[in-house]
């Protein structure tokens, strides 16, 4: 473990037993999440035995280094490719206006899931995030915007490389830091989880009361359809997938965000469309339309505006609340896991 992978409780355990003070782990805690300083000049004022510590302790509070930086060309989103110990390389997001940026990041390097659209999908799993390895990821981002005098985050997004829910105990306790009050503070409601649909994940988080946003990626009406773009929906499909969304809605009393990836001839008619409203009758739900973002290993287009806005009407006609989303940064590579995939292909 390293020290951004631990609660603040775990932390105080582990100083107390390292024989400092209970009452130095705010400080040491502020140094690790809100300062996100790794130089240790930036100690100078602290008390001896907080400096002697976290001197001491310097390795294991590195940041992941950025390896690629690029800005889209309206300069609105910054996509960072961070290089973790063993390699690995994660795509971190930043995107949004001055003073409401919203980052997206990454919770598995590569993803298990195999969304046939979908560049980490087509990349395979590799392994699970730490904790501290996606909390590095809110760091490096708010690093990237102070370094350019702009405000800090406003949003959080698990939509970058990984199904959160494949990986819940290390997301749940990241978002625990990362929600903390006494450090990054970005309340939980700024918060949101995107899963393609893994339904035990999505009872736990229910039972459990977890106050965080949850976006479930739908793309598809029906089980043949769906199966074919999204694979785990063999494992998890509509019908149970559907009656955990009642259960979440009924237990939590929050509405779900269903994202739709709209992909020109495929899931974008108005019959389709119909069908959704009709799957998704009774749910408290907002659905999300994202015209595709073109990848080298799938064979889609994105459908064009006004086929997405016929579409969304007849989802705000059923009652739905609907938006269409640009996914934004599309000329930085923005879509999950391109910026890896095109990195390796160079
Ligand atoms: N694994 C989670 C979160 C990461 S993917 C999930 O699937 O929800 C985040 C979102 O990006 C999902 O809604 C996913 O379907 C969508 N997505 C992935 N590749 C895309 C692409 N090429 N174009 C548009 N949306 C894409
Ligand atoms: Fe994994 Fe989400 Fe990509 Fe599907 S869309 S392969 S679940 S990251």
């Amino acid at each position: 473990m390293r020290l951004h992978d631990f609660t603040f409780d775990q932390l105080k355990t582990r100083l107390i037993a390292d024989g400092v003070k209970e009452a130095h782990t705010l400080t040491i805690w502020n140094a690790l999440h809100r300062r996100a300083s790794t130089d240790l000049s930036a100690h100078d004022h602290f008390l001896p035995p907080i400096q002697r510590w976290l001197a001491e302790h310097a390795p294991e509070m590195d940041l992941p280094p950025i390896t690629a930086l690029i800005e889209s060309s309206d300069g609105l989103t910054r996509k960072m490719l961070l290089r973790l110990e063993d390699g690995q390389e994660i795509e971190t997001v930043v995107m949004g206006y001055p003073g409401r940026y919203t980052a997206c990041v990454s919770t598995q390097a590569g993803c298990a899931m195999g969304c046939v659209f979908c560049a980490t999908g087509q990349m395979g799993f590799v392994r699970h995030l730490r904790p501290g390895e996606i909390v590095a990821q809110v760091l490096a981002g708010q690093r990237l915007l102070r370094s350019d005098g702009e405000s800090g985050l406003r949003n959080l997004v698990l939509m970058g490389m990984g199904e959160p829910l494949h990986n819940y105990e290390s997301v749940m306790t990241a978002l625990e830091i990362i929600s903390d009050v006494r450090g990054i503070s970005l309340g939980p409601s700024k918060i949101s989880i995107s899963t393609v649909g893994v339904v035990p994940g999505i009872l736990r988080l229910a039972e459990e009361q977890r106050p965080y946003n949850l976006a479930v990626s739908l793309h598809a009406a029906s089980d043949e359809e769906r199966s074919a773009l999204v694979p785990a929906n063999r494992r998890w499909p509509l019908a149970d997938l559907i009656a955990a969304c009642r259960t979440y809605n009924e237990k939590t009393s929050r509405r779900i965000f269903f994202e739709w990836t709209l992909i020109a001839g495929k899931n974008d008619s108005t019959d389709t469309a119909r069908r959704v409203a009709a799957l998704l009758a009774g749910l408290d739900a907002h659905v999300n339309l994202i015209p595709l973002n073109p990848t080298n290993g799938f064979d889609g287009q994105p459908t064009a505006l006004p086929a997405a806005d016929e579409f969304q009407l007849i989802l705000q006609e059923a009652g739905f609340p609907c938006t269409i989303r640009q996914r934004r940064g599309i000329d930085v590579a923005a879509g999950c896991g391109q910026l890896r995939a095109e990195k390796r292909a160079r």
